[in-house]
């Protein structure tokens, strides 16, 4: 019911050429694939170039990130009706490395919703919790924050753009995985969350990624979870061969 979608994050990865390079190959041999959602985030100088080598492929691209105004004195930033300009149907907002690294807050994450919603871009929400909240307990009440805020003043029918990404910070790039129970379960409060902020169908209805140091070895487990729709993945989305095994994931 709910559409599988595997996306690559790729962070600050890759020169327009090397971009190319992948997206061309993803676009030829997933040609094929009609079943799944794919898409790629590269960096912001590669969108356009890589949009080009993905027309009329079953490919999509992401943004990485976007800021929360249309044009003005904003110096660095890039808009989100400029991804959409540059070939984006997606943006990523919320991932922990921004809120870690550049201290970005669930009001901040929720003004970039609002705008990318509003320029016609699907949002990608990541939510997680660390290691120390993990261990202090902390998991509900870091989800239960984080996605009631970042989805203050959305109405049911924009979450219907939406997809949420369950990433466990302690899980990113570090080469350890939630086990499958553990993401289900995390995945499954997520989703009794979305009834009680918003109604039965957007809870049935939202897709709800995975991420962290998701890889061949581990995809069809968790992809096999009643509540996970798909990855957002981080290192295994820079190798072709790996990343198409994760679109051609074979959950059981
Ligand atoms: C990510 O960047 O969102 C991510 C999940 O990275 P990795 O797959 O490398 O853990």
């Amino acid at each position: 019911m709910r559409r599988p979608m595997i996306a690559g994050n790729w962070k600050l990865n890759k020169t327009i050429a090397e971009a190319c390079d992948l997206s061309t190959t993803l676009a030829q041999q997933l040609a094929d694939v009609t079943a799944v959602d794919i898409i790629i985030a590269p960096v912001f100088t590669a969108l356009s170039s890589v949009a080009a080598t993905i027309k009329n492929s079953p490919v999509k691209l992401a943004g990485q990130n976007c800021y929360p105004v249309e044009t003005g004195a904003f110096t660095g930033e890039v808009s989100p009706l400029m991804l959409k300009d540059a070939g984006c149907d997606y943006v990523i907002i919320g991932h922990s490395e921004r809120r870690q690294l550049l201290d970005e807050t669930d009001g901040f994450i929720n003004q970039k919703m609002l705008k990318a919603l509003e320029a016609g871009l699907k949002p990608i929400l990541c939510v997680g919790e660390t290691l120390q909240e993990r261990e202090g307990n902390q998991i509900l009440e870091v989800l239960t924050a984080q996605i009631k805020d970042g989805l203050v003043n959305l109405s049911a029918d924009q979450m219907a753009e939406v997809v949420i990404a369950y990433e466990p910070v302690w899980a990113i790039g570090t080469g350890k995985t939630a086990s499958d129970e553990q993401a289900q379960e995390a995945h499954s409060f997520i989703r009794g969350m979305l009834q009680g902020l918003f109604n039965q169908q957007v809870a049935t209805q939202t897709r709800i990624l995975y991420g962290g140091s998701v890889k061949p070895a581990n995809v069809d487990g968790l992809m096999a979870m009643d509540d996970i729709d798909g990855a957002l993945v981080g290192g295994a989305s820079l190798k072709a061969e790996d990343f198409m095994r994760l679109v051609r994931f074979q959950a059981q």
